[in-house]
């Protein structure tokens, strides 16, 4: 240890960004920060519990844990102190001096552009020891690791304006002591009602003691008292459980400030017992989709009570990332590591039953609350179709909580399940038809589903970037094959059949000829079964990727090979019949080449050369 005994130093820029993005935004919800410190302060004695089952001498003075939180009206300050584990001067400098997590930069980035700094992420992207520069212009913090000597307090103090100091101090007991010396107009937190009434509030159902002194006189005493539930919620009958109580347990677990949409609380007893309490967020988390996934937290694991870890990799597949909550297991050796619970077999149990669970509480919701299930939807249903491939053994279950726009629906709204679909199919109608492009308006425009309108066959309208996908998972449900309406052959009767041979014989001189016309930009042209009122369109084989997906994925620098679509067109049609008659070769070519490339536009695909169809058709247009 020859680091200097006292010295000053610059925060890290990105921490100074965030502490004045922090003070200047979250003003309107400045009380935060009482519950982001105890937050901090029961993680602190989880993880002195946690490395006590190993190291019990680590425990001082009885070993009970506890948080404690006073005021001094003389010096104008609020403490928040902890006996848990505290920190030694590197991680001082590690967790509050520097970015220590990968959250603050993400909190970053999240936040400039258009995004105003907003309360409910600064929880979520652990930030929250920076709320107390909100309410205070001065911070102490002294902290002792747990083992460390006396001697080997530390001392750190900021204004928060670029710049701390850091000094060894001697500290008596090991924990780790917030000192807020409030600003000017902040004395509503040196009154003991108030910080009392934020306690309960937010934190009611932190896990261990927090105490206050008991006043007298208008002034602190030395006489401690424990304000809060102190329980662990989940522990509890579900009877004497209050929706409020699960509301404010759920805004501790300290990602969300909103109220859960959902929630379920389950106890299975038997040669292996466990509780879970999971909720439905009632709004994604910021981060769901971008780095939601490489830093999973919600799901806290418990084993008897004692916080193990942030688990909700080992205990939720990925397509159920928004889950958060709680599972207790009595039955886990309590010195598990992430390695040993990644193959232990009654983590595996746990996981299905936690998949369960939430399957059955999604399920719930569809039934009788339909708009909360719009809400969990809107929310979550992209991230719930991931489990249609991610896990075969639910994708029926996962399925029937889909839901889709259809020809036959409301407008734009995804509200027609697959059961629904089933429920109205037409006699003798064998598939679920369904069509994928990059938009409602692409999807319901499809040249592709004119015969499907005309015979009043419905066809579901898929356009999130994950259906094509997905449904590439999907090939049946409910003993029903899902066929795209872009893709092989189109449903017909046998008069229709005999219609459509009869029109192929006909068309015959006038296929040759577009074969020739348009060489080797198609692999075939056929007479469509389609096509109603639009002279052509693609048609893909069952195996081929759909047009627009290629596209991305190619616009993604990935190497797609290249294929030659197949032209379908309507004989019928004006457009058609001139190409027919054209005797100018030029000017049949420009046509026929015409007739593929609109059929290229509407299914999303990439034109080849834009710049020459646009000149084709400004001679087409002026004749
Ligand atoms: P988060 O809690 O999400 O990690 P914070 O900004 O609230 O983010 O805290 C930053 C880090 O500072 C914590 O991860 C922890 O390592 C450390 N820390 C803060 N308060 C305490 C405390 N009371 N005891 C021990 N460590 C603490
Ligand atoms: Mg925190």
């Amino acid at each position: 240890m020859n680091a200097p005994v006292a010295e000053t130093r610059k925060f890290e820029a990105e921490v100074a960004q965030v502490l004045h993005l922090v003070t200047h935004s979250l003003y309107s919800h400045k009380e935060i920060f009482l519950r982001e410190l105890i937050s901090n302060a029961s993680d602190a004695c989880d993880k002195l519990r946690f490395e006590s089952i190993a190291h019990p001498e680590l425990l001082v003075g009885g070993g009970e844990l506890h948080i404690d939180v006073s005021w001094n009206p003389e010096a104008r300050t609020v403490t928040i102190s902890d006996n848990g584990i505290g920190m030694t001067r590197d991680e001082v400098i590690a967790n509050i001096g520097t970015i220590a997590s990968s959250g603050t930069k993400r909190f970053l980035e999240a936040m400039s552009g258009e995004q105003k700094a907003d309360a409910r992420l600064i929880g979520q992207f652990g930030v929250g020891f920076y709320s107390a520069f909100v309410v205070a212009d001065k911070v102490t913090v002294r902290s002792r690791h747990a083992g460390a000597p006396a001697s080997e307090g530390v001392q750190w103090e900021s204004d928060g304006k670029g710049e701390y100091s850091l000094e060894q101090v001697e500290l008596p007991e090991s924990g780790t002591s917030v000192v807020l010396h409030l600003k000017t107009d902040e004395d509503e937190f040196l009154k003991r009602w108030q910080l009392r009434s934020l306690i309960t509030k937010y934190s009611d159902h932190v896990a261990f003691p927090i105490r206050m002194p008991v006043e007298k006189d208008d002034k602190p005493t030395d006489e401690w008292e424990t304000i809060n539930a102190a329980s662990a919620l989940w522990t509890k009958p579900k009877s004497e459980i209050s929706d409020e109580d699960y509301q404010s347990f759920y805004k501790s677990l300290g990602h969300d400030f909103n109220d859960a949409l959902a929630w379920t609380h389950n106890r299975v007893e038997g040669s292996q017992s466990f509780t879970t309490l999971l909720y439905l967020p009632s709004q994604p988390p910021f981060d769901l989709m971008m780095g939601g996934r490489d830093e999973r937290k919600g799901l806290k694991l418990y084993i008897k009570r004692v916080f193990i870890m942030d688990a909700a990799e080992e205990l939720l597949p990925n397509y159920l990332r928004f889950v958060r909550g709680v599972v207790d297991a009595d039955d886990l050796p309590l010195n598990v590591s992430r390695e040993i619970l990644q193959q232990n077999r009654q983590l595996e149990r746990i996981k299905a039953a936690c998949v369960k669970r939430v399957l059955d509480l999604i399920e719930k919701l569809a039934r009788d609350e339909p708009e909360k299930f719009a809400t969990f939807y809107k929310a979550f249903g992209n991230t719930l179709k991931e489990g249609i491939s991610e896990d075969a053994n639910n994708r029926e279950r996962i399925a029937k909580l889909l839901r889709f726009a259809s020809t036959k629906g409301e407008g734009t709204q995804q509200t027609v399940s697959l059961d629904d679909y089933i429920g109205r199919m037409a006699i003798g109608q064998e598939a679920i038809w369904y069509i994928t492009a990059d938009s409602y308006a692409a999807a319901f425009g499809s040249p592709q589903l004119e015969a499907f309108k005309a015979k009043g066959i419905e066809v579901l309208l898929m356009f999130d970037r994950i259906d094509e996908w997905m449904i590439g998972s999907l090939s049946e449900y409910e003993g029903k094959k899902l066929k795209s309406a872009a893709k092989g052959d189109v449903p017909l009767d046998d008069a229709d059949k005999a219609k459509q041979e009869e029109a192929t014989k006909e068309a015959e001189p006038l296929l040759k000829k577009l074969k020739e016309l348009l060489g080797d930009r198609i692999g075939d042209v056929k007479v469509s079964a389609r096509l109603t009122d639009s002279p052509s369109c693609l048609a893909l084989s069952d195996y081929e990727m759909a047009p627009h997906l290629a596209r991305l994925l190619r616009e993604a620098g990935q190497d797609m090979p290249e294929s030659k679509p197949t032209l379908e067109i309507n004989p019928q049609h004006a457009l058609v019949k001139r190409v027919e008659t054209e005797t100018d070769e030029a000017k049949a070519k420009d046509l026929a080449t015409l007739l593929l490339e609109q059929a290229e536009i509407s299914a999303g695909a990439q034109l080849p050369d834009p710049s020459a169809f646009v000149q084709r058709m400004n001679r087409v247009l002026l004749g």
